[in-house]
């Protein structure tokens, strides 16, 4: 199995060469990046298998940093926090981000949450995304036993209908296109034709919304794919 490369994008020497340390003693192969906008160059060139990103920093900050991520890949990201910025990170998530730690941490403990995010992204794809159930006024979603219920009563979805709900409804508002809706809950297998997405996604539709016709969860984005609107 090859090596997993991260990034640490930190501008603060003494966190960035601790956490180096750990995780290359883990077996990562690591980049330390002190400035946003050089972090940006070299992930132009290559996304690496994992990011490690602390919020404030020169040159670009990490919130630029994970939206211009998250236009063009799946790559996790650790967000790094400082306790002043709690309110950041919540936004940080929103954004995107797969997970965060908050300063100062244990650098063991940035490690397990490295393998932790590394082993979900790893998946199929398969409720890959946490295993925590996510619950809407109207709208529960259950990845452990795989139900969904809208208003109370259980809805029954097929395999892909279901990753493809929990993957929209575990990143609310993040607009993902078709081919990359093939990539996540298909496998990104080239046989399968895209128009396969706009089918469940209309059979989506017709199990979960109230209106099908006028969706208030499973939005389409014209011209670019779909999202999920908790
Ligand atoms: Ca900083």
């Amino acid at each position: 199995m090859p090596e997993n490369t991260i990034y640490v994008i930190e501008d603060e020497p003494s966190i960035a060469e601790v956490v180096s340390l750990y995780l290359r003693r883990a077996g990562y192969v690591v980049t330390s990046i002190p400035d946003g906008q050089v972090a940006l160059e070299l992930l132009e060139k290559r996304i690496p298998d994992l990011v490690i990103l602390d919020l404030m920093l020169p040159g670009m900050d990490g919130y630029s940093l994970t939206r211009w991520l998250r236009e063009r890949s799946d790559v996790p990201v650790i967000m790094v926090t400082s306790r002043r910025e709690e309110m950041d990170r919540i936004a940080g998530l929103e954004m995107g981000a797969d997970d965060y730690v908050v300063k100062p941490f244990s650098p063991q403990e940035l490690v397990s949450r490295v393998r932790a995010v590394l082993r979900r992204a790893g998946g199929t794809g398969k409720a890959a995304e946490g295993e925590q159930a996510i619950v809407f006024a109207n709208l529960s979603i259950d990845p452990a036993s795989r139900e969904v219920q809208t208003n109370g009563v259980p809805v029954e979805l097929t395999v892909k209908e279901f990753d493809m709900l929990y993957l929209l409804a575990c990143h609310p508002r993040q607009v993902f296109s078709r081919d990359h809706l093939l990539e996540r809950v298909w496998g990104g297998a080239d046989y399968i034709d895209p128009g396969t997405v706009t089918v469940h996604v209309r059979r989506l539709r017709e199990k979960i919304e109230s209106d099908p016709s006028a969706p208030r969860h499973l939005l389409t984005v014209w011209g670019v794919g779909y999202k999920f609107e908790p």
